[in-house]
């Protein structure tokens, strides 16, 4: 066996080492990601594994650098040849020795990969599960010595799973078989509990260490549009990305061919995917994109599994996809290099409609019995309406996304359509306190509907019969208008004040939150799109910010150079470099071949195989002047604020010009107090001052207190409030509960402005 220059190393310090030497070497990474070190560390302490990560967040490096590490072979099973292809192509790119047993291959070639494995010429073979209980696997597998069995792609074990595959529940008679049992790995980027569990007991996993690790995906940009001319934006989002990869996903067959000819049509270089076509034309489509020799593939949710293209800069999504599911793991297929890439979903209320039809009449369901299907369809009905929930938001997409898979997320990404949309900022807190009053007094009997409309004052013969037109709320928000008063609804269901039985005609009842709202202990906040804003304001791409013309220049040339070399070695450009990795030269300006070891994705190997091409080209273009390339410096040191500030508008900030016209009245409230001085900035460049950001600046100063009280937070006021010009009044709610308002005086107000003036 070839020596790779590792040994089972006995001591802690060495096999720390020993990681990140073959971390740097193998792969050419300096750094773990979230996730990957601590099941490496299980897997060599002989500790089995169950890890969930998203599609992208490297699993692959999780089973394939602790296999170079351990003494023997492992297996890995996969469900995907062409997954095992790439994957077995990389890793000899990489300089390890690594095999596949799949349908693709001849029994000759069959024989002969096995009788090279039995002599342990390969580090990790790739083995699709029908194979496993071949006789020749059967006889290879029992002479050899097998380190670990991974699992890929674990949840087809599970009949709860998304595709369950039959084959898979062999595995586990594969491995009892064995006359030493190896480690067990699993990995999934999908798995709910349920599927947990049912791979937990179908492998037999023994105490598996477990890690779901962050779904989150910082370098993806999100984005809804809802927009009525879909092509024509598609179009316009192609042109300005004429260099870039990307898949852009169509919800049926039709809709893909249409797309494609569309595009095909206006000169872009497209290729299209679907379950319809041949495999022969699906093979060579898939290829030219993997290659890049067309930019853009246009497919159905057919496509994707399996391919690991990294420099994939955005996927569009024509059509709203069925599940959250299903949507973040094709957006997912963006960016897997780590560099910016974009996800935009254009949305329209047909897809809804056109989904509910694709799920009505999905095939599978005939298998079923009638309860089953009864289930199945009730539990798809309620995926596709979180994936409503999603398109109509008007809070940050990631945290959407991120706490539909469990995960807690902050407020506020700064890098989604709708935390960089400019939203305006309305206090509701009378009209929020208004629905609680209306629905109690009327017995929480109604719904939506005839609720706003009792707040309207609206004079129909449905509200006079039921009584409404006594309600005490009755006409107390007629100046709100329908559309704002149902988004006030809306939003206290989404923010747990209220909810919707879920019956027919569901009605609205309220929580035990909603008694916050008639307390008023805090602003009751609206957010939503300025209008005229909606169509134009869009975070510009934030891709190659970071470098100047002349480094931009650099990166084509050094991408032609790339193209050459893996035309000649017959492999994707990706396997050369990535995008990132390019990038990262074109930033730091390696002339060394030391200096070219620093640059992100540039491993011994790589170095030895393309380095010197790689630095001549870099020698040749920038004449050794290492200057005027990168906007900021390496990418590291730019400053997150920088990125941001990519909008047309400025963030607020005072001016002289604000300042000197603020006038301070005796005593007002923080809402009052944000909307004078917003009436004071030049609008059309400035964005608004948000009362959030100001409260938030008062508890870090320490003038508030955030404390838990009677079952949920409020803001309490302090000493430090109180020395500033702050005063609590107390009031008494409706229910005779007692709360307080805060109110600033001359001072509290110049307060605040100080704190304006520090930004
Ligand atoms: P998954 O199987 O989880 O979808 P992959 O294993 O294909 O993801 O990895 C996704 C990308 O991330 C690949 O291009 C891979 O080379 C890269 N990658 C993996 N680990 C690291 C790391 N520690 N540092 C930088 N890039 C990494
Ligand atoms: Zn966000």
């Amino acid at each position: 066996m070839e020596n790779y220059g590792w040994k089972q190393e006995s001591s802690g310090g060495q096999a720390e080492e020993a990681k990140k030497r073959v971390l740097r070497e193998y792969f050419g990474y300096d750094a773990f990601r979230p996730g990957q070190e601590k099941i490496i560390d299980s897997i060599l302490a002989g500790r089995d594994v169950l890890a969930v990560m998203p599609t992208g967040a490297g699993k692959s490096l999780c089973y394939q650098l602790p296999a170079l590490l351990m003494p023997g072979i492992t297996v890995v099973v996969s469900p995907l040849i062409s997954l095992m292809m790439d994957q077995v192509k990389a890793l000899n790119e990489a300089g390890i020795h690594a095999a596949y047993i799949n349908s693709s291959l001849t029994e000759n070639q069959i024989t002969k990969a096995l009788a090279l494995a039995k002599e342990g010429r390969y580090k990790i073979i790739y083995v699709a599960p029908e194979r496993l209980e071949t006789p020749r696997f059967l006889d290879f597998a029992r002479y050899a010595e097998l380190s670990m069995i991974t699992v890929d792609e674990a949840h087809c074990i599970s009949q709860w799973g998304q595709d369950f595959r039959p084959s898979y529940v062999r595995i586990l008679s594969f491995i009892r078989n064995l006359p030493v049992r190896p480690v067990v790995s699993a990995f999934t980027a999908t798995a709910t509990e349920r599927v947990r569990e049912d791979i937990r007991s179908s492998l037999e996993l023994e105490r598996p260490c477990e890690l779901v690790s962050g779904f989150d995906r910082e370098n993806l940009y999100f984005e809804v549009k809802h927009v009525k001319d879909k092509k024509e934006q598609i179009r316009n989002y192609m042109e300005a990305h004429r260099e870039d990869s990307g898949i852009i996903y169509c919800a049926t067959r039709k809709g893909v061919d249409e797309l494609y000819l569309y595009l095909e049509n206006l000169g872009f270089s497209v290729g299209r995917y679907h379950a319809g076509m041949g495999t022969e034309a699906r093979r060579q489509g898939q290829e030219e994109f993997i290659y890049d020799r067309t930019k853009v593939m246009i497919a159905t949710n057919a496509f994707g599994m399996g391919i690991d293209k990294s420099n994939v800069r955005y996927v569009l999504h024509f059509n709203m996809p069925q599940s959250m599911e299903n949507y973040y793991q094709e957006a997912g297929r963006a960016g897997r290099d780590g560099a910016p890439a974009e996800c935009i979903l254009y949305y329209s209320p047909q897809d809804t409609v056109i989904n509910r039809y694709l799920l009505e009449s999905k095939e599978s369901y005939r298998e079923y019995t009638a309860e089953e299907l009864r289930i199945i369809q009730s539990r798809d009905m309620e995926r596709l309406r979180k994936m409503e929930g999603y398109c109509t938001t008007t809070k940050c997409l990631r945290g959407y996304i991120l706490n539909y898979f469990g995960e807690q997320a902050g407020e506020n990404c700064g890098n989604c359509s709708n935390c960089l949309e400019e939203f305006e900022e309305m206090d509701v807190s009378e009209a929020a306190a208004d629905v609680v009053r209306c629905i109690r007094a009327s017995g929480q009997r109604f719904g939506m509907n005839l609720i706003a409309g009792t707040l309207l004052g609206e004079n129909t013969a449905r509200i006079r019969s039921c009584g409404m037109d006594q309600n005490p709320s009755y006409g107390k928000q007629s100046g709100l208008g329908q559309v704002r008063v149902k988004e006030v609804i809306r939003t206290m269901m989404e923010r747990g004040y209220l909810m919707q039985t879920a019956d027919k005609y569901p009605v609205l009842r309220l929580t035990e939150r909603s008694q916050e709202l008639l307390e008023q202990t805090e602003p009751f906040l609206l957010r939503y799109k300025k209008e005229e804003e909606q169509s134009v304001r869009r975070k510009k791409a934030a891709r190659m910010e970071e470098l100047t013309e002349k480094g931009q220049e650099l990166f084509e040339e050094l991408r032609r150079l790339r193209a050459k070399l893996a035309g000649e070695r017959s492999i994707p450009p990706y396997m050369v470099a990535s995008d990132k990795t390019l990038r990262d030269m074109c930033i730091r300006i390696p002339l060394t071949a030391e200096e070219m070891l620093k640059v992100n994705g540039m491993g011994a190997r790589k170095l030895e195989q393309y380095g010197s091409q790689l630095l001549e080209k870099i020698r040749e273009v920038t004449g050794g002047k290492t200057d005027g390339y990168a906007a900021a410096g390496p990418e590291e040191t730019v400053p997150l604020t920088e990125k941001k500030k990519k909008g047309k508008k400025e963030e607020f900030h005072l001016t002289e010009e604000i300042l000197s016209r603020i006038q301070f009245i005796p005593e007002t409230t923080i809402s009052d107090f944000v909307s004078r001085i917003n009436d004071l900035r030049d609008e059309e460049r400035m964005k608004r001052l948000t009362i959030k950001w100001l409260t938030e600046h008062l508890l870090e100063e320490g003038c508030l207190e955030k404390k838990y009280q009677d079952g949920y937070t409020r803001n309490i006021l302090t000493e430090k409030g109180k020395k500033a010009g702050i005063r609590a009044e107390e009031r008494i709610s409706a229910k005779g509960y007692p709360y307080e308002i805060f109110l600033y005086s001359e001072k509290g107000q110049k307060h605040l402005v100080e704190i304006l003036k520090q930004g």
